[in-house]
């Protein structure tokens, strides 16, 4: 069978995407070469860590300013346009990401489950004042620190940091679908990060298939109904 014909048999098809996605529209998957933690100038572990945040903030403003805070330059690629014209004709219900590059809802996907948050918005910690990204970036490009002008509190991006639960809406709607899903679509993750990489056994246990597309072998591979390794190909022949 295609992936096609699985998908336009599918009655609830829901996606999950991760790094490998956005790769392809030039931002380095954190992993992988040229990412996050191959650099030897960023420590990445300290990059995203909560309470290091809280203590000094200008640490993640610094060093995120280069591949985050350039977010608008970036466009979608082949895969974030093809699922938004898949949900937009029906075929595909949800998308699920670990991304955190706004890049489906800038294809036009709209319902958009992002379960390791957003920079679109940033928020004081102590008031709650908030800001949209492009209120935030442009400051942090110019190397400002942003701090809240009506408390003088830390500012944070919605991303979920490490000593952060996942927000739990985007969690508690993820299993819903995953749950629900008779077809889930595995697109660009290696699966090693939970509990996203939870979400394709819930589709598993439900009684419903996955499909995976990712460039290194996945755990779940063996469990998939269909198994791609090239992204780009395998949406150009999309023909749906
Ligand atoms: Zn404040």
């Amino acid at each position: 069978m295609t992936l096609t014909e699985l998908l336009s048999n599918a009655k609830h098809a829901v996606v999950l995407t991760g790094a490998g996605i956005s790769t392809l529209s030039g931002i380095p998957d954190f992993r992988g070469v040229g990412g996050l933690y191959t650099r030897t100038d960023i420590d990445a572990n300290k990059l995203f860590d909560l309470d290091y945040f809280m203590k000094d903030p200008s640490y993640y403003y610094k060093h995120s300013k280069d591949f985050l805070y350039n977010l608008d330059e970036k466009e979608p690629n082949l895969v974030h346009t093809t699922l938004a014209r898949l949900e937009n004709e029906g075929v595909i219900h949800a998308v699920i990401t670990q991304n955190i590059d706004l890049l489906h809802q800038k294809a036009g996907s709209r319902k958009v489950l992002e379960l390791h948050g957003s920079p679109m918005l940033h928020h004081c910690l102590r008031c709650g004042k908030s800001w949209t990204f492009d209120e935030i970036a442009p400051r942090v490009r110019a190397g400002e620190v942003p701090v809240c002008d009506k408390c003088g509190g830390i500012v944070k991006p919605d991303i979920v940091f490490f000593g952060e639960s996942l927000p739990e809406r985007a969690l508690a709607e993820s299993e819903r679908e995953a749950r629900s899903a008779d077809l889930m679509l595995v697109l660009g993750t290696s699966l090693t990060v939970y509990p996203a990489a939870a979400l394709p056994e819930v589709t598993l246990q439900s009684g419903g298939n996955i499909a995976i597309i990712n460039r290194d072998p996945t755990h779940l591979d063996r469990y998939a109904c269909w198994v791609g390794r090239d992204l780009k190909q395998e949406m150009e022949d999309l023909s749906l």
